[in-house]
């Protein structure tokens, strides 16, 4: 569908901006990137009275063409530049009716951009509950603007809307609301002398920004530097007077045009909910019992879902092996893209929870609390309030967490709690920890109720949290900040959550895990079997014919299929690649087949025991921890006699396992919210080295 009407919604945050685009588009939407920033660029279809299509481009929430994030900076990035490819010829201003005050701030700036505006006037209920009064066509009348009252969450003035962008075409510009010659009168002469601009604020807006500004050809930097320079331009003096300029103007509009009641409603009944839940005591309570119910969710309830899902793979490969003819094709079908499917898939319950509650905690204005509450706690260590959600998160999966970490505003924090999340130590660990403690850590009682193994397993959680709290510090020292400091704190009035927009948000999570990461992690389970399947010349031919010799006759043919099923594993090209990193393995008291498990268990950590399984030739599926460990117990190295498997190995191995990054699921999800290589690669690199560090200290001193 082509459409010639583009819409821009533009707004604060927490305006009802995503409300009203998932009204206007339903489930019309595409998520793509814009350029160099890690947010999403929605876009979407809305159809509208005649027949006609406008397309609905959803800019990130920004309370002044001044942006404090890089995310935000894409909002002047698109408005100020006519050959952008999203450039919209109409411009929605969603405006929060109960904060007029400050959202018109950001109209007055768009407004000076010189392109069509409606401004959707919205949150009109609230605005009624609390006997605010808004003379609408008296203020529309001042501005010289379309204004639409809405109360998006309650589906009122949705059709209003669709008319008036309807009317696009023909709507008259607005009102200057300040004399921006004013602000740099020669400075903005001559750079729109020099850079062809016909429009005096963007001409102000590329003196402040065109460092940021990406269309503005480098080339010109030295000349508006220059240019600044001579004029003695003082961005911070300028922003000032532009926005005192900008508030008189809005406060003598508004003064003609709102009558504000005593005290709102909806505050008193907020304050007083306030009490309880940002309690220095209480409040913590309530959001720890908080975070407790949303790991549980993760961690557990999602295990049934998740191993429906499995089943269902497990059967479908079932079937396949049994329909499909024998050979490689069917091979690379089932035990390759149907495995990498599966893998996919089974993220999908833990997904959809997490961001069901994330969203309820966004939408009844709770996580603005925890941010309130977490936030001064964990900038101390360069993380945002909002990063404890991910981090507690990362106990039972990364991959969702990581997605999670989108509603954390600020760059630095976001990429910080990135890099740090997959070092907490996730489910998958679990079998790992079980299997290695059980091995050397004795069943024993230690002031008759303390479990020694239990206690060891807590450690290693411990140890994850801790190793996690200190890189992200060191982390804070070394990224540098693309963004400004300052922080503009707003408790918005609790609301209860639309469950509409909780669909929607589990709905798109899922989607661009599934359609974006899902990719990488079916290419790189394809590659990872294709290694494990396959090895150089014909070995595994010859490991075939060697197995239907007559000395094996009196072998079952699972006794069989088992041992020939090691052998495969050992000289296959996985195993060839785990043979070769011996040596650098041997300083941490790992020897080959730990490298096989290494390289096999890159897919998931969990793969490691069926790995050891294999390798081990043992009795019983993966799930069955038993024979693998008493078969690993006994297990000697070849040459010189000795265990393999020593307190020293085993908790080498467990530190090793902790801290690197072991799966491939979360670097696809760290390239697919970052957008850059660059970070996967970056984490993959250090947490490889903090492993390999820590697990050679361990075994050298446990040794
Ligand atoms: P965004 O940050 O601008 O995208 O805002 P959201 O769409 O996430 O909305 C923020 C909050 O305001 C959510 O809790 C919405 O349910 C709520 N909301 C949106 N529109 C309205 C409205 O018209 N009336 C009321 N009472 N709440 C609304």
């Amino acid at each position: 569908m082509k459409s010639n009407i583009k819409v821009a919604l533009v707004g604060n945050p927490n305006t009802g901006k995503s409300t009203l685009f998932n009204l206007l588009t339903g489930l019309n939407q595409k998520i793509g990137n814009f350029p160099g920033v890690t947010v999403d660029k929605k876009l979407g279809l809305c159809k509208l009275a005649d027949g006609q299509i406008a397309e609905i481009i959803d800019l990130p929430g920004t309370y002044s063409l001044y942006p404090k994030s890089a995310d935000e900076s894409i909002v002047l990035e698109i408005l100020s530049n006519k050959n952008n490819p999203s450039f919209p010829n109409l411009i929605i201003i969603v405006a929060d009716a109960t904060n007029l005050k400050r959202n018109l701030l950001l109209y007055t700036q768009i407004a000076d951009l010189r392109i069509p505006v409606i401004i959707a006037l919205n949150m009109i209920d609230l605005a009624e509950k609390s006997h605010l009064q808004i003379h609408i066509n008296h203020l529309a009348k001042l501005l010289n603007v379309t204004i639409v009252p809405l109360a998006a969450r309650k589906n009122i003035g949705i059709t209003e809307l669709k008319k008036a962008i309807l009317h696009c075409p023909t709507i008259a510009l607005q009102y200057p609301s300040i004399a921006i010659e004013n602000i740099a009168t020669a400075l903005i002469a001559e750079i729109s002398l020099e850079l062809k601009i016909d429009n005096p604020y963007i001409a102000l807006q590329i003196a402040h920004q065109h460092k940021s500004l990406k269309y503005i050809d480098k080339a010109n930097h030295p000349l508006i530097e220059a240019l600044k320079a001579k004029h003695h331009f003082n961005s911070q003096k300028a922003q000032a007077q532009e926005t005192i300029a900008r508030y008189n103007y809005i406060n003598d509009v508004l003064a003609d045009t709102v009558k504000y009641p005593a005290i709102a409603l909806e505050e008193n009944i907020s304050n007083k909910i306030d009490h309880v839940l940002t309690h220095k005591v209480w409040g913590l309570a309530i959001f720890f019992g908080i975070l407790f119910t949303i790991f549980q969710s993760i961690f557990s309830w999602s295990s049934y879902p998740m191993a429906l899902i499995e089943n269902l793979f497990v059967g479908l490969a079932n079937l396949s092996h049994a329909y499909l003819p024998q050979g490689a094709l069917s091979n690379l079908l089932v035990d390759g893209v149907l495995a990498g499917l599966s893998g996919v898939m089974v993220f999908i319950p833990q997904i959809a929870l997490l961001f069901a509650f994330i969203s309820v905690l966004e939408d009844t204005g709770y996580m603005a609390r925890v941010t309130f509450m977490m936030d001064k706690l964990m900038r101390k260590v360069g993380l945002s309030g909002k990063s404890v959600v991910p981090l507690i998160g990362g106990l039972a999966c990364a991959v969702p967490s990581i997605m999670s970490t989108r509603t954390i505003e600020n760059w630095k924090n976001r990429m910080i709690t990135i890099m740090v999340t997959p070092l907490v130590s996730c489910s998958a660990r679990l079998p790992i920890y079980t299997l290695l403690i059980s091995l050397v850590v004795p069943n024993k009682y230690v002031g008759g109720f303390i479990n020694l193994q239990g206690l060891t397993l807590m450690a290693m959680y411990v140890l994850s949290i801790v190793m996690a709290i200190v890189v992200a510090w060191v982390m804070k020292k070394i990224i540098k900040s693309r963004e400004q400091g300052y922080f503009i704190m707003e408790l918005p009035v609790y609301r209860m959550p639309r469950w509409h927009n909780v669909g929607i948000t589990m709905y798109e999570s899922v989607k661009t895990f599934v359609t974006q990461a899902g990719k990488v992690i079916i290419a790189i389970s394809i590659i990872l079997w294709v290694l494990a399947s396959y090895g150089p010349g014909n070995t595994f031919y010859n490991i075939d014919k060697k197995y239907q010799n007559n000395k094996f006759n009196n072998f079952s043919v699972d006794e069989i299929n088992k041992l020939k099923a090691a052998e495969k594993l050992e000289n296959s090209y996985a195993g060839v690649l785990g043979k070769s990193i011996e040596p650098a393995i041997k300083p941490l008291g790992f020897d080959w087949k730990i490298g096989i498990a290494l390289i096999t268990s890159f897919a998931a950590r969990e793969v490691f025991v069926g790995t050891m399984a294999t390798l081990y030739s043992v009795d019983g599926d993966d799930t069955k921890i038993e024979p693998v460990r008493n078969k690993m117990a006994k297990a000697r190295n070849t040459q010189t006699g000795q265990l393999v498997f020593t307190t020293a190995t085993a908790f080498s191995l467990m530190i090793f396992y902790a801290f690197a990054m072991q799966c491939m699921s979360t670097m696809a999800v760290v390239y697919r919210e970052t957008k850059n290589i660059k970070w996967p690669i970056i984490q993959f690199v250090y947490m490889l080295v903090l492993a390999y560090g820590c697990s050679f200290v361990v075994y050298q001193v446990l040794k």
